[in-house]
């Protein structure tokens, strides 16, 4: 075992040392060459013992084993001190200079690093040497005594000494802290592995005084052999601890992964169930993350979640714990131990703020939200299981009010029973044909005439009365039902359609698709069904699709799109301005419109800013050859402002809201009043 100064440890204040410390370096390894060729006279130069020392050192060196980044284990310096008592300092330093240069072709540390090696592993033989050799010569001790062996001891002692203190000297230097830091930090954990290395140092003495070379090149292969097993021993120690970190750690945001996080709830469980202290388990999902992604990248969205880790380890600190469950889910435990509700509230704001800071990638700043949900140990659960279904529970209460956080309540638990018979309900309502369309016209803003209308869906709950798409879609999207829904979707628009036009007005019908849909390839198959069975032109339907949708696996969608835009059917981007959009994104889809989101049109006569984005949108779409229509047109004011900024089509409450296919039929009848009025 050894101080051997390593490459990598000249790290951060000094890269190479002065000119003056270059040369007591070289100056040092001068004077050992000169003292070596001064004493050569009074050592022992047996050549097979030195062969076989040198080998033992150069092999144990390169076989070394990393205890620590600061400490290797390797038999060289025990074999550079047996070489200083059976053959003198000077053969002994250059069995050093040897093995350090062998070390040295091997890993190509620094230079100065080795100048520095070779000078403390010629120096401390000498001086180890010297004064082992005057001792014995003073007090007539001979290899058959026991003082002997104290001597050895001794020799060990110094020679461990200087070899300590001419390394961490010189790593202090470059490294500008004390040798008394090294001291600690290096030496003291190592002294009951040095204890051991001289006892070896004896031995291995004894076996050469009493064996001769024999002795000796056993001892070294029992050593060397001794090595590596332990260098196998801490391999696998470090591999089993890496595995360990690996089960437990989340490989993304290094935060503890959901098995961990599992296991700490119930080990607090048990605690505290012995304590009788209450504690809470907490649970954060983020909004907005999947659009970050879907436009992004997965890389964006990696960056996030890492940033958010290293915010909320900061928050919780050493006594909390913070996981990852998977997603864009955390969860905490806070390390308060508390059933306070406004204790809690603060914390979870806490959170909830960290999460809505703005998180800056790339020049680009991204915000988003986050909802939490709270479950408290006894009253909410007993195990931690159920503890974080329960606080999931109050996470989606406060997603879907949009209130920030929740605690858990019993009726939580009776409101997730009911959305899963929403969807069983769901498949009752389709083939009950409690699934309608309603329709909402969408007008040319040049003459007013109906261009043409966009169905919306509706359910027609037998206890609940018409439900809007937002008590179940996202629902049913989540399920594969958003298949069979569209298609239902479909037919029903596309019959009604069929049916306008029969009457002799060259309308078309507008359907919003999901996601899945995109992803769906036999979609563009069923559309060219339906419209050949309901004799439809396929230009009369108009599929209105998301930039989000596109993004969330474009090669796919992509697809899709494409076989839809070959069959004839028109497409629009939907909701446009919302999300992230990108206009390369937006130049490769096969689209014919854009419907600028009803969120800038219906400000936009009170707020500058939304006027200038529709204003944009209308000039950018006119310059791609876009159509452009407006959603959410709910006054004359603005419906005549739309008509001057040259956007193409019109659709919102002043024209007409959404209605069923009777009630939009009269409506259809009577074209003139809505004329009158706009005109
Ligand atoms: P969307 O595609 O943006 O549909 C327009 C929504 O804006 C409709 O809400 C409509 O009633 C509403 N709207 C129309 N004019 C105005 C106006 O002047 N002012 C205001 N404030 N709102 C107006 P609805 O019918 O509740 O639909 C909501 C969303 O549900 C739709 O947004 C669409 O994303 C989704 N959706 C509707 N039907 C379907 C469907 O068949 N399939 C799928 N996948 N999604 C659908
Ligand atoms: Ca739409
Ligand atoms: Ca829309």
């Amino acid at each position: 075992m050894e101080a051997e100064q390593k490459g990598t440890a000249a790290r951060k204040a000094r890269e190479r040392p002065s000119r003056a410390v270059e040369i007591v370096h070289y100056g040092a390894l001068l004077g050992a060459a000169a003292l070596i060729g001064i004493t050569a006279g009074s050592a022992h130069w047996t050549l097979d013992t030195i062969v076989v020392i040198a080998v033992m050192t150069v092999v144990s060196d390169l076989t070394r084993v990393e205890v620590s980044s600061k400490v290797d284990l390797s038999g060289s310096f025990l074999g550079i001190v047996v070489a200083t008592v059976l053959l003198g300092g000077g053969p002994a330093a250059v069995i050093g200079v040897l093995t350090i240069a062998a070390t040295w072709l091997r890993w190509r540390t620094k230079l100065h690093a080795l100048v520095n090696n070779a000078a403390t592993f010629a120096w401390f033989p000498l001086i180890s040497g010297f004064f082992f050799h005057a001792l014995v010569r003073v007090a007539h001790v001979g290899h058959g005594a026991a003082s002997y062996y104290l001597l050895v001891f001794a020799a060990f002692v110094v020679a461990l000494a200087v070899n300590f203190l001419a390394i961490a000297a010189y790593q202090s230097y470059l490294g500008r802290t004390t040798v008394l830091r090294m001291t600690r930090e290096a030496l003291i954990p190592m002294l009951p592995a040095e204890l051991f290395s001289a006892l070896l140092t004896m031995v291995a003495v004894y076996l050469a005084v009493t064996l001769g070379p024999v002795g000796l090149v056993l001892f070294a292969l029992v050593l060397v052999v001794f090595q590596y097993l332990v260098g196998e021993l801490l391999l696998s120690q470090r591999r089993s601890k890496e595995l360990h970190r690996m089960a437990t750690i989340d490989d993304l945001t290094g935060l503890a992964n959901r098995e961990h996080f599992r296991g700490k709830i119930g080990e607090e469980v048990a605690a505290c169930t012995a304590s009788g202290k209450p504690f809470s388990v907490i649970l954060m999902d983020l909004d907005r993350f999947k659009e970050v992604n879907d436009t992004l990248g997965h890389d964006y969205g990696d960056l996030l979640l890492r940033e958010l880790g290293t915010r909320f380890i900061e928050c919780v600190g050493s006594a909390g714990m913070v996981s990852r469950l998977g997603g864009d889910e955390f969860a905490f435990f806070s390390g308060l131990f508390t059933d306070d509700q406004d204790e809690l509230e603060t914390f979870a704001n806490r959170l909830l703020e960290l999460a809505r800071q703005p998180i800056v990638i790339d020049e680009l700043s991204l915000e988003l939200d986050a909802s939490v949900g709270i479950a408290m140990f006894p009253q909410d659960g007993d195990d931690a299981h159920t503890l974080l279904r329960r606080a999931d529970l109050a996470m989606y209460a406060a997603k879907t009010g949009q209130v920030g956080f929740s605690f858990y309540s019993p009726e939580l638990d009776v409101n997730s029973a009911q959305r899963l018979s929403v969807l069983s309900d769901f498949r009752r309502a389709l083939l009950h044909d409690e699934i309608v369309l309603h329709y909402q016209p969408i007008v040319d803003l040049d003459n007013l005439v109906v261009r043409g209308a966009e169905g919306l869906v509706r359910w027609e709950h037998p206890e609940q009365g018409l439900l809007p798409p937002a008590a179940f879609i996202s629902a049913v999207e989540q399920t594969g039902l958003i298949v069979p829904l569209t298609q239902h979707v479909l037919e029903r628009a596309i019959s009604q359609c069929a049916e306008w036009r029969r009457d002799g007005s060259e309308m078309s019908v507008a359907v919003n698709l999901s996601v899945r849909n995109l992803l769906d390839h036999d979609l563009p198959k069923e559309v060219e069904r339906l419209l050949s069975q309901y004799s439809l032109p396929p230009e009369a339907l108009q599929l209105e699709i998301t930039e989000s949708m596109i993004m969330s696996d474009p090669e796919r969608a992509m697809i899709t799109v494409r076989r839809l835009h070959d069959l004839g059917v028109h497409l629009s981007v939907d909701d446009f301005g919302t999300g992230y959009s990108s206009l390369a994104n937006l130049r490769q889809l096969p689209i014919n419109e854009l419907k600028i989101d009803r969120s800038f049109v219906i400000p936009m006569l009170e707020d500058e800013r939304d006027l200038i984005i529709v204003r944009s949108a209308i000039n950018l779409g006119h310059d791609l050859g876009l159509r452009i229509v407006a959603e959410g047109v709910e006054d004359e004011r603005t419906l005549m402002r739309l008509a001057l900024l040259g956007a193409d089509l019109a659709q919102g409450y002043h024209l007409s809201r959404p209605l069923a296919p009777e009630a939009f039929s009269e409506w259809m009848g009577q074209p003139r009043r809505l004329l009158a009025k706009v005109g």
